[in-house]
């Protein structure tokens, strides 16, 4: 394991995956090594350069932190977010109340008020009154501190580093919780397009058949025609199968839909190649031959009727056969699609008038 995959482990540990709070797990984990990171300088600063005790609250507020951290592993709750505001409002307190309001620790709080908005699982009321304690709060302290007159002797380098080293925890902060914002949003607006296109796919499918429903070759037969693209020689075929309720009545509901399972199976591989096959209606099914003229889906036709006589079902302890009865069309591209289909049902019905198992084109 490298070094960066080693950094990867800790911070990702388990916060892969479709749980919402997780998330905040793992901002909640940047922000403590930067609240690490950042009490660590400003301990060997207080200590090194203020010569002041405040680093042993430094090193107080390190410890704390690294518990956080710790605390997400086995903790995914909304307790975390708590533990770190609480942690992150002590130690601007303790600083600001040491140093006074001039290297603005307290602003660094108001950062707290994007993280909790960042939590979506709780009523917006609670995030304003937290936003506007969290606001008063600063406010309040630090008109305080201005009156109190704290008075701590820096000279201008050390003002400077702290106001530098301040401004730089509070921009990372800031981006850290803007950069997860973007994150959230950029994955929820994935997430979305992602359902869109299976509930697009599930009002298009066949739940029994696994085969396009109506709705869905009625969509793909009308872009197949605007495609100019297409030559747009196509040819349809609506086909019922024969005398079905009879295989329903003799064997069973179940045994109906096993068939119309089979054939379904059997349909789907023989257009592979040839075009689309939607189930129509309750045993009725329509094949678009695309790119072929009648007299060639005739052929191919004639072949599948063959292929179904032959096909032996075979349900339970029963052994029957079907057949089908088809009505096939040639699309006059001056006509209208629905006529071109009307006129396939038409020749359907004729088929079934003259005796079923049949293509009447
Ligand atoms: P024809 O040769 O005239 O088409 O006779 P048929 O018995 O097939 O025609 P009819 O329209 O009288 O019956 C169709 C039957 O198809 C009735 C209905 O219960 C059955 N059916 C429709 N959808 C399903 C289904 O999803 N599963 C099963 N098992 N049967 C279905
Ligand atoms: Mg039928
Ligand atoms: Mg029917």
């Amino acid at each position: 394991m490298t070094f960066i995959d080693k950094i990867k482990e800790i911070l990702f540990r388990d916060v892969t995956g479709e749980d919402k709070l997780k998330d905040l797990v793992f901002l909640i984990r940047i922000l403590c090594i930067i609240n690490i990171v950042s009490n660590s300088i400003w301990c060997a600063f207080f200590a090194l350069s203020l010569n002041s005790r405040l680093y042993q609250w430094s090193i107080a507020f390190i410890v704390i932190y690294i518990l956080t951290f710790w605390m997400t592993y086995w903790d995914h709750s909304n307790t975390n977010v708590y533990v770190y505001a609480i942690a992150t409002i002590l130690s601007m307190l303790v600083y600001s109340f040491s140093i006074g309001p001039v290297p603005g620790y307290l602003f660094t709080l108001y950062s707290l008020i994007l993280l909790f908005y960042f939590k979506t699982d709780d009523n917006p009321l609670y995030k304003a009154i937290t936003a506007i304690i969290i606001a008063v709060i600063v406010i309040g302290v630090w008109f305080y501190l201005t009156s109190a007159n704290i008075v701590v002797a820096f000279t201008r380098r050390q003002a400077l580093i702290l106001l530098l080293t301040n401004t730089i925890y509070l921009s990372l902060t800031f981006i850290t919780i803007s950069y997860s914002f973007y994150l959230k949003f950029a994955s929820n607006e994935h997430k979305i397009l992602k359902y869109a296109k299976k509930l697009e796919k599930l009002a298009t499918l066949d739940p029994l058949t696994q085969l396009t429903n109506r709705r869905g070759m009625t969509n793909h037969l009308e872009s197949f025609i605007a495609d100019s693209s297409s030559q747009n020689q196509l040819s349809l075929a609506i086909s019922d199968i024969d005398f079905f309720k009879k295989v329903n009545d003799t064997y069973g509901h179940d045994a109906g839909d096993y068939v119309l399972i089979e054939l379904s199976k059997m349909f789907r591989e023989f257009m592979r190649d040839k075009g689309w096959i939607a189930r129509w209606g309750g045993e009725e099914f329509l094949f678009a031959f695309e790119g072929t003229n009648g007299d060639y889906a005739f052929e191919q036709l004639t072949k599948l009727k063959y292929s179904i006589e032959k096909k032996e079902f075979s349900y339970k302890e029963y052994k029957f056969s079907v057949t089908m009865t088809f009505g096939l069309e040639e699309y006059d591209s001056s006509a209208d699609i629905s006529e071109t289909i009307k006129n396939a049902d038409n020749k359907l019905y004729q088929g079934k008038e003259s005796g079923r198992n049949r293509i009447i084109y």
